[in-house]
């Protein structure tokens, strides 16, 4: 098994059809083992820059997160390297920001919005990430986006650091793209109007199970809520993936699903072509990718999105993977 996993890492995941499917990593706290992935994945598809906020009693300052942030550059490029702007709140706590105690803190001044809130903080991330991106190819992934306007806000700020910058003389990636979570179901349910007002997606699986199944992601009392085979989830998930793939711009799953053997097939069947997976979820992702038989996934990802309810949908799928 060891060596099957030693194999499937370094191979070019293509399906049976000659297709080539993106496999990226997922970093967190810019451990070894996901720097190590660089010689074998296409990227970085979420880099989730809070780490670098948790667990201290100061903000980082512009330089700090810098340096933070072009080490991951360098070391994956020439590939791209997917930033997500800071994402605090709900369970990411930062003691740092000093934030008031919320009622429901899943659904209040969170991520962007905290972000929005505190527009200084918010542009010396920005500029950090820029700055950085001219070490490598950068990826500006908005986080906990809702609606339109968000994206515009988001952007206009961006639009604000880069002017910082250039008045600085400072240097970023000129080639960057822009694109946002979908972990909202709002953004989901948006997705055609999305794709027309940024480059790429990302779905945030985990977030948009809770948020569509409105069960806590952390409460252990109501896990047996959280179904992420749930059909409402596949119905949206198939929503967004085929509204990006219409619009010729590029969707991908970075959320746990993504390293699920069960969900990796019901998504490729869906039309996805790009996934961000842990460290160690590689090498089985690219596994499946190569053996799919992507007539059968495309037939089983139409099925699941009419059927009843999340243990129908997971036998759908158990049925397509123990065929020979
Ligand atoms: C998600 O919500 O699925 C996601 C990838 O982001 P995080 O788990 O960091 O909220
Ligand atoms: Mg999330």
């Amino acid at each position: 098994a060891r060596e099957r996993e030693e194999t499937y890492r370094k191979v070019q995941p293509t399906l049976l059809n000659g297709e080539r499917v993106q496999v990226m990593v997922n970093v967190g706290a810019v451990d070894d083992k996901e720097l190590q992935c660089a010689a074998f994945v296409d990227g970085v598809g979420l880099f989730r820059t809070e780490f670098l906020y948790m667990d201290r009693q100061e903000i980082p300052d512009e330089e700090e997160q810098y340096r933070y942030y072009r080490r991951v550059f360098e070391v994956f490029a020439p590939a791209p390297v997917t930033v997500r702007t800071l994402d605090i709140g709900g369970d990411k706590e930062a003691p740092c920001l000093d934030l008031p105690k919320e009622l429901n803190p899943f659904l209040g001044n969170r991520a962007v919005r905290l972000c929005f809130d505190h527009p200084d903080m918010f542009l010396t991330q920005l500029r950090a990430i820029l700055r950085a991106s001219a070490h490598g190819r950068l990826k500006l992934m908005f986080p906990m986006v809702g609606g339109i306007e968000d994206i515009r806000q988001a952007k206009a700020l961006l639009e604000r650091a880069k002017e910082q910058l250039q008045s600085r003389g400072e240097q970023w990636d000129q080639k960057m793209s822009v694109g946002v979570m979908i972990e909202i179901p709002s953004l989901a349910l948006l997705a055609d109007q999305v794709a027309k007002e940024v480059d790429f997606a990302s779905i945030g699986t985990n977030d948009l199970t809770q948020y569509t199944l409105a069960v806590d992601r952390v409460n252990p009392v109501v896990s047996q809520y959280y179904r992420p085979f749930h059909p409402a989830l596949m119905r949206l998930l198939r929503f967004a993936i085929q509204a990006f793939n219409d619009a010729g711009k590029q969707i991908s799953v970075c959320g746990e699903m993504g390293s699920d053997p069960l969900a990796v097939t019901a998504l490729l069947g869906m039309g996805l072509r790009t996934l961000s997976v842990g460290a160690s979820s590689v090498a089985m992702v690219k596994e499946l990718v190569c053996n799919l038989d992507l007539w059968q996934a495309e037939q089983c990802a139409r099925d699941i999105c009419v059927l009843t309810t999340e243990a129908e949908v997971k036998e759908r799928l158990e049925r397509l993977k123990s065929k020979p």
